[in-house]
């Protein structure tokens, strides 16, 4: 079967087309991303009337880019994805509305594709990655660990009580004054620093439950570039290092624990999976790596551009969901906020 998938929920505009055979087989045959970033750079994040406004002016023309290279006819498409949330709800209102469009007049399936979802089951389409598997998402707005069961059969196992990592990496560069967006940047800055310079906290280390907390290391790195202002070049660094060290000393301490929850639930997964602009970071792998050897699992992180926003993660979501039997109605609506463990599923849910 062949998808057109459409991804609008946040600054990126992007459509792609993806094929999935009877064996679960997943093939890019396009992907077209247009990323906003230069739009919203002068105000240091997203701005969401700004992002809806470009995804309506470009969406057409990705759309049919979409189609010539896959070199694919629309009416040779099998189904039409959008996601449908959780984001910007302009921009998702774009996306979905578009696909409607698409299927109606195509008489073509809709897939309603939540974003988080897409991310999960990016790993099956770059790996062929069997359930279960623990999948920890870490981007711009989100940091889960995830029991990935099945398609539709997700069950959250640690979330972030406030800042999302991605969201932290971001706030510490504006912080500095490096330019946005800033994750690269502090990667970039940490690799010439000190990550001993500055004792930053562990929030919720040791806990047994698997969630984070940003905030206060945050909060942290705030008051001690106060103390030493004005701050250098030197002190950048410095800043840089220790935040990025104090990240993955949590990362590896509330995944472990993760993985461990999910080894008490469900077995042992099949593998690690990381997703989210945050998997890019070197330092981050590393200690993902080291996670995945202690438990003996594989570690799966697709590659950068399918790790990020983009279409072919909703389109291959699409056609798993198309493959499961799993598809929407013309009205179903988009949602700003749609977590994970609300995706209707083919799986009965089991938990407790
Ligand atoms: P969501 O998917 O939750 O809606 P998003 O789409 O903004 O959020 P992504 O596009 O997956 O998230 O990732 C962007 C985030 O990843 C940003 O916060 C960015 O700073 C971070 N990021 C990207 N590259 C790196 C890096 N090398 N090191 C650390 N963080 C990074
Ligand atoms: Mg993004
Ligand atoms: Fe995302």
């Amino acid at each position: 079967m062949i998808v057109l998938g459409i991804e609008t929920t946040c600054d990126e505009t992007a459509a792609a087309i993806v094929s999935r055979d009877a064996d679960g087989r997943g093939q890019i045959l396009s992907n077209v991303v247009l990323s906003q970033t230069d739009e919203h750079a002068a105000f240091g994040g997203v701005v969401p009337e700004i992002a809806a406004r470009a995804h309506v002016e470009v969406l057409d023309l990705l759309i049919a880019r979409a189609l010539d290279e896959a070199q694919c006819d629309l009416s040779a498409v099998d189904g039409i994805a959008a996601a449908a949330g959780p984001g910007l709800i302009g921009g998702v209102i774009v996306g979905l509305t578009t696909a409607k469009a698409l299927a109606l007049v195509n008489r073509t399936p809709l897939i309603a594709v939540n974003h988080l979802e897409a991310h999960a089951l990016t790993a099956r389409l770059t790996d062929g990655v069997d359930f279960p598997y623990c999948l920890f998402l870490a981007s711009g707005g989100h940091t889960q660990i995830v029991a990935v069961r099945g398609v539709g059969d997700y069950v959250l196992l640690g979330n972030t009580m406030d800042d999302a990592i991605g969201e932290a990496f971001d706030k510490t560069a504006k912080l500095l004054g490096l330019p946005y967006p800033g994750g690269p940047q502090v990667e970039q800055e940490a690799k010439r620093g000190d990550p001993n310079r500055f004792a930053l906290p562990r929030p919720l280390h040791g806990r047994r439950e698997p969630d984070f907390s940003l905030s206060g290391l945050k909060t942290a790195l705030r008051v001690e570039a106060e103390r030493i202002a004005p701050i250098n070049d030197r002190d950048v660094a410095d800043l840089c290092a220790s935040f990025q060290q104090a990240i993955v000393d949590l990362i590896y301490d509330r995944l472990r624990m993760g993985l461990r929850v999910f080894a008490e639930r469900y077995g042992v997964p099949n593998a690690l999976v990381a997703a989210g602009g945050v998997a890019a970071n070197q330092a981050v792998r590393g200690v993902l790596q080291r996670l995945a050897t202690q438990a003996g699992i594989q570690l799966v992180v697709p590659p950068p551009a399918l790790c990020t926003d983009n279409g072919a993660m909703i389109a291959w979501a699409g056609a798993e969901r198309l493959a499961a039997g799993l598809t929407d109605q013309l009205d179903v609506a988009p949602r700003a906020r749609w977590p994970l463990e609300q995706v209707a599923g083919s799986h009965v849910d089991v938990r407790t």
